[in-house]
């Protein structure tokens, strides 16, 4: 699914990740570990194609990302990457069933289908009597959950959270932890950026970084 062939990613003189060799393959779940400043988010954001390599090469879904415009790697992303962020990144105001419909916008599909799909993706994840309630009318864990309705709607073999958890209460964060293990069950390779040990504990492979470097990658159990 991802693999990145000694990926380096230098800003100025600060390099934030350095001789990167990793392979995902389809259908993992892992965590990515680490202290604060260590490169996670800068690994997630070129995994992720938000973010080009200094150096090195990167696969995505099996593209040479190196070889696409920045048109196809957007494209490229659009269909195959989700995004979860430890913000939740919902328009205010807006119901949660058309914050989860226009994250198919950019597909070009009808306001008709964006609906039903997004009906379909909210109730996948347990919010099928919250459609029309409101960011703020929704309690922290219920965003982070319409948050990932929108990520999986177009159904991505690839799911990036970054700290998904690290704004929720304990509770919270195992309801959407939950769903995670769900989405990957369901076959869906699922990339999980996270502080807390008892988390990383919880998934079947961890990569830690520090410094830029990955110093160590392997099973947990
Ligand atoms: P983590 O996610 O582990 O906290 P980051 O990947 O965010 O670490 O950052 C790694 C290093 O790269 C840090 O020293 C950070 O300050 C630096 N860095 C990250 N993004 C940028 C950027 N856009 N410009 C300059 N430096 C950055």
């Amino acid at each position: 699914m991802v693999d990145l062939h000694q990926v380096a990613k230098r800003y100025g003189a600060l390099t934030a990740l350095r001789d990167a060799d990793l392979r995902i393959e389809r259908g993992e779940l892992l965590a990515v570990v680490g202290p604060s400043g260590s490169g996670k988010s800068t690994l997630l954001n070129i995994m992720g194609t938000l973010d080009r390599p200094t150096s090195g090469t990167l696969r995505v879904d099996g593209f040479d990302i190196g070889e696409l415009s920045d048109r196809e790697l957007s494209a490229l992303r659009a269909a195959a990457i989700g995004f979860v962020f430890q913000q939740f990144h919902l328009a205010r105001g807006v119901p949660a069933l058309d914050i989860v419909a226009d994250g198919l916008l950019y597909q070009g599909k009808r306001l008709s289908h964006r609906r039903q799909a997004a009906e379909r993706a909210l109730r996948r994840v347990g919010l099928g009597d919250r459609m029309r309630h409101r960011p703020h009318e929704l309690s922290g864990g219920e965003q982070q959950r319409v948050a990932i309705a929108r990520a999986v709607l177009g159904d991505p073999p690839l799911l990036m959270a970054d700290e998904p958890t690290g704004n929720l209460d304990s509770h919270a964060g195992g309801v959407v932890m939950e769903l995670l293990h769900e989405l990957h069950a369901g076959g869906t390779t699922v990339v999980i950026i996270t502080h807390d040990r008892d988390i990383a504990a919880t998934l079947p492979r961890e990569v830690r970084l520090r410094d830029g470097r990955i110093e160590h990658d392997g099973a947990t159990r």
